[in-house]
């Protein structure tokens, strides 16, 4: 059997391990989660995220499936324990099941505490069940508006109902939703409270996220920008907000709100740094290493197993890559140019 082939997994490994990363950056923060973009592409075109006509990298700079599994790997043999797959839209890269197959075997042998993906749910509604049987626990949704019209501009041509069967089709399957809404201005920041209710009821948490400068885009960031504070003053005005401690070491600060139950998170990167507890890294699906969201620093991880590097060598260099990872980032919503040049969808989100 080859990794990336269709059988089905095995049971997942439910083994209890201590957490022991050797993965410590120079500011003494254990790096313990790996997102990986598996691709840069993408069958939507999300206004704050990608310019309407995008140039799209050749394939030859993309990694390979085993080229991924190869460097993920390593992180998890580091001490790594949780793995986002993200693009681009991971579930248009062709053989990403077999990868999500191939990579669950950390969870069977007990070396990864999770393998998850955010995906924007246009092609969940297949794969749900395939996910769930990977060992797939969690996954994160994209979500911005409920309205066909809206979605529709928002994604540049994308259909809201493909994207709502994907997330029932992943509740059928077992999966825990939690939906990512990215706070505009102009476009649904009065329809935050039937979003987080519409959640809330399928029993999704709700994450809100600012919108960040990455990349350029077709239209003017300080014009969208909606500040999380003022979103969550106006909740507070006729919601009950309680906050809830959160250890994931994420950025997202969480709520619980008594009359829907449910949990909202706030992605402040703007208004409130995260930095300080900051535990992740971010590998591009071409092999660059970026330690910091906001900031230009990189590693090129595929120049090192290209040259035919041994894992020694390939340790040495992610080592080597997180001794210098940033304090933090530098995000201003207001600068004349993005904090960085690089779109989400390059760096995966
Ligand atoms: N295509 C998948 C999706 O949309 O979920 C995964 C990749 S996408 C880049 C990951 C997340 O980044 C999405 O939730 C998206 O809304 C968010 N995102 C993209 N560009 C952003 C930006 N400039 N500021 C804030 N969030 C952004
Ligand atoms: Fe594609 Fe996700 Fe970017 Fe939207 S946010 S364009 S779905 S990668």
């Amino acid at each position: 059997m080859t990794p990336y082939d269709d059988s089905p997994a095995q049971a997942v490994s439910t083994a209890p391990r201590t957490p022991a990363s050797s993965l410590i950056d120079g500011f003494g923060r254990a790096v313990t989660y790996l997102r990986v973009s598996v691709t840069d592409r993408c069958d939507l075109r999300c206004v704050y995220c990608m310019a309407e006509h995008m140039t799209f990298l050749p394939k030859a700079e993309v990694l390979t499936l085993e080229e991924l599994d190869r460097v993920a790997s390593a992180f998890v043999g580091l001490g790594v324990r949780k793995l986002r797959l993200t693009g681009g839209e991971p579930l248009v890269r062709k053989g990403f099941m077999g990868l999500v197959e191939s990579l669950s075997r950390h969870l069977r042998s007990g070396d990864l505490d999770e393998l998850t993906l955010t995906t924007n749910g246009t092609q969940l509604a297949p794969h749900a069940a395939e996910l769930a049987r990977h060992g797939v626990r969690r996954i994160n949704v994209s979500l911005d508006t409920l309205k066909p019209d809206l979605f529709r501009a928002l994604t540049r041509g994308g259909d809201v109902a493909q994207v709502v069967a994907g997330i029932d089709a992943a509740l059928k399957a077992g999966l825990q939703v939690k939906i990512n809404t990215v706070a505009l201005k102009h476009d649904n920041a009065r329809e935050i409270p039937d979003l987080i209710r519409w959640a809330h009821a399928r029993g999704c948490d709700l994450t809100l996220i600012e919108t960040m400068p990455l990349g350029e885009v077709d239209q003017d960031r300080t014009d969208q920008f909606l500040s999380l504070v003022d979103v969550r003053r106006d909740l507070a005005s006729f919601w009950t907000l309680n906050d809830i401690s959160d250890a994931t070491g994420g950025p997202a600060r969480y709520v619980r709100i008594a009359e829907t139950g449910g949990r909202l998170g706030l992605i402040t990167p703007l208004s409130n740094h995260f930095c300080d507890t900051c535990n992740r890294v971010r590998l591009t699906c071409t092999g660059t290493l970026h330690t910091c969201l906001g900031r230009d620093d990189a590693r090129d991880l595929r120049a090192v197993i290209r040259s035919g590097a041994s894992d020694v060598e390939l340790t040495e260099a992610i080592f080597a890559a997180l001794e210098s990872k940033p304090k933090g980032h530098d995000f201003q919503i207001a600068a004349p140019r993005p904090a960085v040049a690089r779109h989400m969808s390059t760096t995966g989100g």
